[in-house]
């Protein structure tokens, strides 16, 4: 058997991917740096991690990463778009060009001002965890609009910050820097894997902001 089956891969080009891998190890999920098109292959999921929406978008063109991404979702590739990656999955990026295009949702960024005004909260998102969780906005955008076939996970004030479709979750919030699990339990069940039995709600108390840099994928 092909040793990625079953695997969710982390877009490693920029961003917050070691973060990603350590909650997906933590929820007993193998997870994949994906530098190359080829190890797009045999996945389940692809994280598309937060970070800079306009670095991301050059780096996927440069590697020929962005119709690999485009032609694996064809082939039914579940796709998860935390913060910068789903500004990069937006159909519409207001007032600029939209990149990936997969989701129909209008997004807004850097919404709530600069790197200085970002903050951190709480809020109840119902079909991912019966408690609060805890969220991280880091110059955050909006989603302002969602189409016919996507589904509002989480609504704060008049803004929509997550949302699903058949194929795409997207959060513009940083579960990945927090101890919840939840969101990253969805995105598996999502992708058809079995999870650990565990409770949704409850925050891992091993998690500190430090525990990813015990990962060393990069050389
Ligand atoms: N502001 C960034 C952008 O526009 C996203 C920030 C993030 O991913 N935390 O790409």
């Amino acid at each position: 058997m092909n040793a990625a089956v079953g695997a969710i891969g982390v877009l490693d080009l920029q961003g917050g991917v070691q973060e990603h891998l350590d909650h997906l190890q933590r929820i007993g999920v193998v997870g994949r740096p994906v530098k190359r098109a080829a190890e797009l292959a045999d996945l389940a999921g692809l994280i598309i991690p937060g970070g800079e929406s306009t670095c991301l978008s050059r780096l996927l063109a440069i590697f020929g990463l962005d119709d690999a991404i485009r032609q694996a979702y064809d082939n039914g590739l579940k796709l998860w778009g935390t913060c910068a990656g789903a500004i990069l999955l937006a159909r519409e990026n207001i007032g600029e060009t939209p990149f990936l295009g997969l989701m129909d949702i209008a997004i807004s960024r850097n919404a709530f001002g600069s790197q200085l005004d970002s903050f951190s909260g709480e809020a109840l998102a119902p079909a991912v965890a019966c408690q609060p969780i805890p969220l991280t906005f880091i110059r955050a955008p909006k989603i302002t609009r969602i189409g016919d076939s996507v589904r509002v996970l989480l609504q704060v004030d008049d803004y929509v910050a997550a949302a699903e479709d058949d194929q795409i979750l997207v959060t513009v919030f940083h579960p990945e820097l927090t101890p919840s699990l939840a969101f990253h339990r969805y995105f598996a069940r999502k992708c058809g894997l079995k999870v650990a039995a565990a409770d949704d709600a409850a925050l891992d108390p091993d998690w500190t902001p430090q525990s990813w840099t015990r990962f060393s994928y990069h050389v």
